[in-house]
């Protein structure tokens, strides 16, 4: 068993710049950054245009190794190995990795994200690396030529759709609404994109194949007439979930399945619990808001361990002087 000072879980923007804060404050935080997932979603993003500080844009994976440096410079941890239990005692909370290294911690930061949608669909998951997809830079190089469907009306869903054009013969855009959600920025791009077509109005019902996708049947959302696409590729960009299955059953949670924290700052329901990024973020879920908020549980963490190592220091004191 290794005690801490402060355990980070989870390696998004949110993670990182937590870690960034906390290793700079000589917390020596120890950053169990998740065995496939570590830099979180921006390493399955390309151009990002909108991350303060790069005028010219930054590939995602090329910002999260630079974060993870950042936070290695100043003295943090960084474990690729994932989180499988975790018991949340003040004083001392305790985790234990897949790997079967176990940490206590006085102080820990959940900072674990979110988790792509899926459809739902029978065939959706069994289909998953042979033709279905949810990460267009990890698997848009295996349909070179060939005519791929993007469900989603959002940003991601936009941004999959034009970067797959660089590979397929089409790309059919299939959302469910007539009125896009992504920005207008994206959906100007998007718009200008020769291989790339809109079906609105329209869902997916049926995803066929038995060994790799053969194509969809799509229904109409307003008239419920079906019609069938021939598609070979399947790239779902329909939004994501908080990942808190961790700990749902031992801090508060919000209705809408998100971990609760107090108004602005990072406290959770149990002391010495602190939380950051897309896990407690609903609303606005950029890479620049989680690094905010990352930010901001490194400090309330920092606080919270101060205060109680002043708390302990009379006694620390008393128990030298009675000793001498
Ligand atoms: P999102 O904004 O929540 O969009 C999800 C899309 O999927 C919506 O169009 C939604 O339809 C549709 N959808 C949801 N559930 C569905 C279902 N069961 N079946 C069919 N369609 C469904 O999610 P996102 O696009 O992943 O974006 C998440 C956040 O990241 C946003 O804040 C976005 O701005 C940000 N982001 C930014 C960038 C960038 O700036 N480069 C890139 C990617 C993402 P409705 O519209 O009808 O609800």
């Amino acid at each position: 068993m290794t005690d801490t000072q402060l355990v980070i879980i989870g390696s998004g923007p949110a993670g990182y710049t937590a870690a960034v804060y906390a290793a700079r404050a000589n917390l020596s935080p120890v950053v169990i950054a998740g065995s496939v997932t570590a830099g979180g979603e921006l390493m399955n993003t390309t151009d990002v245009e909108n991350f303060p500080g790069f005028p010219a844009g930054v590939q995602g994976p090329e910002l999260m190794e630079s974060m993870r440096e950042q936070a290695e410079k100043f003295g943090a941890e960084v474990i690729y190995d994932d989180v499988e239990t975790l018991k949340l005692n003040p004083g001392a909370h305790e985790i234990e990795t897949a790997l079967g290294a176990r940490y206590t911690a006085k102080a820990v930061i959940l900072a674990t994200g979110s988790a792509y949608r899926e459809l739902g669909l029978p065939n959706e998951k069994q289909l998953s690396g042979h033709g279905v997809s949810w990460c267009a830079t990890c698997d848009g190089f295996f349909f070179r030529d060939q005519h791929i469907a993007v469900i989603g009306g959002g940003d991601s869903a936009l941004e999959e759709a034009t970067f797959l054009t660089r590979f397929a013969s089409k790309v059919t855009l299939v959302h469910r609404r007539q009125e896009l959600r992504a920005s207008q920025a994206m959906q100007d791009r998007a718009q200008a994109d020769e291989k790339l077509e809109f079906l609105f109005d329209s869902e997916v019902a049926e995803v066929h194949g038995e060994d790799s996708l053969t194509g969809l049947t799509i229904r109409n959302t307003v008239t419920g007439e079906t019609s069938e696409l021939p598609v070979t590729g399947m790239f779902v960009a329909i939004g994501s979930d908080p990942r808190t299955s961790l700990f749902s059953d031992q801090l508060e949670m919000r209705p809408d399945g998100y971990l609760k924290v107090e108004g602005r700052a990072s406290k959770t329901s149990v002391e010495g619990v602190f939380a950051a990024g897309d896990v407690i973020d609903s609303v606005y879920r950029q890479a620049i808001t989680a690094a905010g908020s990352g930010c901001a549980a490194a400090l309330d963490a920092e606080h919270y361990l101060a205060d109680i190592e002043a708390a302990e220091k009379p006694v620390a004191v008393e128990a030298a002087v009675a000793a001498s």
